[in-house]
């Protein structure tokens, strides 16, 4: 097998040798295993967080461990009667490695939606899609004519968290990095503005995009953007807090708003989710994001780094922004 082994936890950005790659035995079958040839492995912003031991929703990835991570794979031998050799199977977090000895409780089949790549499994109708789906739904709860604001909104979460909320009837605001990734809210999703955080003054931008105030944050970013969007919320306003990834290589508790006090003047709900906790009620966000996809009215993108060797440089794309649409790796080919 080839395997990325957690050496070292992180000090600051992912540096060289903090993962190592390996090349390990595949061990025999027992009954009612399966062996996956992984196809495709999802690099996600939380990558971080497990590969640190500060407190957090899952145990931390231990030192020595195979990197842990979502795959899909196809099935290459098997001693279960419910995957034969060629099923496509979701492997949950089977981790960043070629193969994958899975037992048929842990195993998904992919379900085969007509002109549907696999790709869209691990982005828009995988677990990104499930975030941005009860994130919005669950806990944004958009209404007609409400002004939403997106962070990352140009990522695998934000730019189908807008889309929601545009389907919902509300105004919607994103902000991203860089003119292209901001045209493509505008242009290509639907977005009614998009802000430039690398350019912009984005206090400003918000006054002048939300002239009716905030009424739902989609808050992916934290820090000072998130400092601005909630400083601008109007009463009873909901802020669905799915990730604060400006922080997630630094030292340290993330910061809250400035103005916590807001919160209560304001009657704002602050809810932290995990989508984990979401996947007992995963077919009611399927339910309505294939359809969606089937009909191409909601759009999405795969950025595909090539080689699960380079999974470890590849990861770095999420924090500098360098990668166009849910990043994955293909471990091998279809
Ligand atoms: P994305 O595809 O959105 O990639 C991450 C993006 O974050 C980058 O492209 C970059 O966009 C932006 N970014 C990175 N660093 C900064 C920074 N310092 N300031 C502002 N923007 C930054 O990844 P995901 O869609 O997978 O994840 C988006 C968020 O959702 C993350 O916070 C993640 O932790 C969270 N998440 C939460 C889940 C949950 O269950 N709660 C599940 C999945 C994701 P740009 O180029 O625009 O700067």
């Amino acid at each position: 097998n080839r395997q990325w082994i957690l050496r070292k936890r992180p000090v600051g950005d992912i540096a060289p040798g903090d993962l190592e790659f390996a090349e390990t035995a595949i061990r025999p079958l027992e009954a009612g295993e399966v062996l996956i040839r992984n196809l495709y492995l999802s690099l996600d912003p939380t990558n971080r967080i497990w590969m640190s031991d500060q407190d957090q929703y899952l145990p931390p990835v231990e030192l020595g461990q195979v990197m842990r991570g979502g795959t899909i794979g196809v099935v290459e031998a098997s001693r279960s009667q419910r995957f034969p050799e060629g099923t496509i199977v979701n492997a949950g977090l089977s981790g960043w490695q070629a193969y994958t000895v899975g037992h048929e409780g842990m195993l998904n089949a992919v379900p085969a939606l007509p002109g549907v790549p696999l790709t869209a499994y691990m982005s828009v109708l995988g677990a990104t899609g499930l975030t941005a789906w009860f994130g919005m739904t669950d806990i944004g709860r958009p209404q007609p004519g409400e002004t939403v604001v997106v962070s990352a909104a140009a990522g695998a979460v934000g730019s189908v968290a807008g889309q929601i909320a545009k389907l919902r009837g509300a105004r919607v605001i994103g902000i991203a990095g860089g003119p292209k990734k901001c045209a493509w809210l505008t242009d290509e999703l639907g977005f009614d503005g998009a802000i430039d955080y690398k350019t912009e003054d984005v206090g400003a931008a918000l006054d002048r995009l939300c002239p009716n105030g905030i009424d739902v944050n989609f808050e992916n970013v934290g820090g000072a953007i998130m400092d601005a969007v909630v400083g601008r919320m109007n009463n009873f306003g909901r802020m669905p807090l799915c990730g604060m990834i400006s922080g997630y290589n630094a030292e340290g508790a993330a910061g809250g708003p400035s103005d916590f006090g807001r919160v209560l003047m304001h009657r704002l709900l602050i809810k932290g989710f995990i989508v984990i906790d979401y996947l007992p009620r995963a077919a009611e966000a399927f339910a309505e994001l294939a359809p969606l996809v089937l009909e191409g009215k909601l759009k999405w993108k795969a950025h595909v780094v090539d080689g699960l060797e380079n999974a470890a440089d590849a990861v770095q794309r999420l924090f500098t922004g360098d990668h166009d649409g849910k990043l994955l790796v293909r471990v091998s080919p279809e």
